[in-house]
């Protein structure tokens, strides 16, 4: 069977665990933390980047730094994973969903617009696919209308937008490491602060709510309790992992992109010829071979390609479901049809992509879909 991902482990992963163990200091932002937010800081301009246990703690972060109340709007797109606005919704928020693109499930940014009230507090984009949103449009709206921008970048490490670094472009951007991503951690995030005035506010939420980051600083006699906050910084444990994969991100990125080109070299011809959609990058967005994914004519077509391909021994997934239709959220939706998001939620079908995967799986995996369709 070809699974769908593997979790990578690339080099020194188990050695920097092994020493993150001797070195006798298990929690977090020790010497392997401390490593990851200064990569993150160098290599992605990143004013300050502190590590999370997720990128939905990331988020979570983000929603308390905005100091998000009851009532206020959030525009997010409906087709993404529950964390890009949940954290939203925990400090009593109304989400109001925008669609997606034709030609891409990112959201489609000349719809946000009459999307906005004076009740309106921040943008959310997804970078579905590591795939930029159109930034410019969004930076503009915002700016016009006095908005927060949040960037979900959870698929989007080391991707950009025209030249810019996703994640780095908003007020705030936040990554995940969970296993399904390209750098992994098992689970971990991060949460990129670009904007200024959140900084020092920042490290208070994640410690608890307390000025300890200041207090091991030197900056402070004692430490206590100064304002609301959780726990969301990981262990070493943690950082020693996703450190040994930051080291290696190149060779990562390197592979992935060798094995999503192999993909869209074998099936183009099939997509030129109108079978399927394939993913499309917009000139102003690389790609980061996150994902590999082909949208089907519709509901049905995909359900026999997935049996077709699972009947094969190769596993490929479908993926959300649009949140303004979840069980949870249809009821607060105010009733707008959103088709794209539809679109998507029924005909994105999702190949197995992921580090180890060997040319020649890649190769049966095409074959299985050509012979589908031929
Ligand atoms: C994976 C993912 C998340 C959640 O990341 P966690 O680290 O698992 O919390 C959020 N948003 C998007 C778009 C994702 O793909």
């Amino acid at each position: 069977m070809i699974p769908f991902n593997k979790p990578a482990l690339i080099g020194k992963e188990l050695k920097y665990i092994r020493a993150a163990v001797d070195s006798g200091k298990l929690s977090g932002d020790g010497v392997f933390s401390s490593k990851c937010h200064q990569f993150f800081e160098e290599e992605y301009h990143i004013s300050k980047a502190l590590l999370t246990t997720s990128c939905t703690d990331a988020l979570e972060m983000a929603s308390i730094l905005l100091d998000i109340q009851s009532g206020d709007e959030v525009i997010a797109p409906s087709y993404t994973f529950v964390s890009s606005v949940n954290p939203f919704v925990l400090r009593g928020a109304k989400i109001v969903f925008a669609d997606s693109t034709k030609l891409h499930p990112n959201i489609d940014v000349d719809t946000i617009e009459e999307l906005i009230t004076d009740k309106t507090k921040a943008i959310v984009v997804v970078h579905y696919a590591g795939i930029a949103c159109d930034m410019a449009k969004v930076i503009k709206i915002a700016e016009k209308h006095g908005l927060y921008i949040i960037e979900d970048a959870a698929q989007a490490i080391d991707s950009y937008y025209n030249g810019l670094a996703l994640g780095t472009i908003g007020d705030m951007g936040t990554f995940s490491f969970h296993e399904t991503k390209n750098i992994i951690a098992g689970e971990g995030g991060l949460l990129a602060i670009n904007n200024q005035e959140f900084i020092d506010r920042s490290e208070i939420i994640r410690e608890k709510g307390t000025n300890r980051s200041a207090f091991f600083r030197g900056e402070v006699d004692k430490y206590g309790w100064v304002d609301i906050g959780s726990s969301f910084l990981p262990s070493e444990l943690v950082s020693a992992y996703l450190w040994a994969q930051l080291e290696n991100l190149e060779k990562i990125q390197t592979k992935r992109k060798m094995l999503w080109d192999l993909y869209f070299t074998g099936l183009n011809d099939l997509s030129l010829e109108g079978y399927f959609e394939l993913p499309q990058i917009p000139s102003f967005a690389t790609n980061n071979a996150h994902m590999f994914y082909v949208i089907c004519k519709n509901a049905k077509e995909r359900t026999s390609l997935k049996k077709h391909l699972l009947q094969k021994e190769i596993l490929a997934v479908s993926h959300y479901i649009s949140l303004h239709k979840s069980e949870f959220y249809k009821s607060r939706h105010d009733g707008r049809e959103l088709p794209f998001a539809d679109k998507y939620t029924d005909s994105l079908l999702r190949l197995p992509l992921f580090y180890d995967l060997s040319v020649n799986d890649i190769q049966k995996i095409i074959e299985c879909v050509r012979e589908f369709y031929l």
